[in-house]
């Protein structure tokens, strides 16, 4: 909240609580500059919503503290409830090199989360289930030697790799897994798609369907 909107949250309160009224001028701009530092991350309307909790539980006076700690559970909640999984199909201009793109992309993705803008992906990987089963020995053929808690911090530095990770968390078909059918491109397994000896963002269509049709077939 600006430090503007102070007064007027103020004068909101005091309609329910007038022991929150200063008319001391030197009082009040003490008690703005207080709840203005203190409130610095609670959007206006989420404050006013707190202080009716506080009203509707209490006859003390509200403090600036009982609005942050709400804001602050609240943060919390929504973070604890996020799965924090980067989704790259979310973001298609994104370049999957663009490490700082991609870094900037995640935070602002987690900021409007904490603040609630955005509401919280709750959306669970694969973990458990016969397939987990599959989805484990799959991953295992993209080779790892790091365990994985390390790998999830390297995902948010590898975004191809995550990618290629997710589509198989997801038991969609991995099209870097297998040789691009592409007669002009062919890229390897492992390798990107390529067009005029450029590497591509995307693998081209018929290799993400041959792998689509290779996961059907399984
Ligand atoms: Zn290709």
């Amino acid at each position: 909240m600006n430090p503007s909107e102070i007064p007027q949250l103020l004068a909101q309160i005091a309609l329910a609580d007038k022991r929150v009224r200063r008319t001391d001028p030197i009082e009040l701009r003490a008690q703005i500059a207080m709840w203005a530092g203190i409130l610095a991350d609670v959007p206006y309307d989420a404050a006013i919503r707190y202080a009716q909790e506080h009203y509707t539980e209490s006859t003390w006076e509200i403090l600036p503290a009982n609005i942050a700690t709400r804001w602050a559970a609240d943060v919390r909640d929504r973070m604890n409830r996020h799965n924090g999984t980067f989704e790259p199909t979310k973001y298609p201009a994104l370049d999957p090199d663009d490490v700082e793109g991609y870094q900037t992309a995640l935070r602002t993705e987690r900021r409007a989360v904490a603040i609630g803008a955005t509401p919280p992906d709750t959306t669970k990987a694969l973990t458990a289930g016969p397939a987990a089963t599959e989805v484990a020995e799959r991953l295992a053929e993209l080779g790892s030697y790091v365990p994985a808690h390390v790998r999830e911090v390297l995902a948010e530095l590898r975004p191809e790799r995550a990618e290629r990770e997710r589509l198989i968390r997801s038991g969609l078909g991995d099209p870097l897994g297998l040789r691009c059918p592409h007669p002009p491109c062919g890229a390897a397994p492992g390798s990107r798609c390529t067009t005029n000896g450029r590497d591509r963002r995307q693998p081209h269509p018929s290799r993400v369907d041959a792998a689509q049709e290779a996961r059907t077939a399984a």
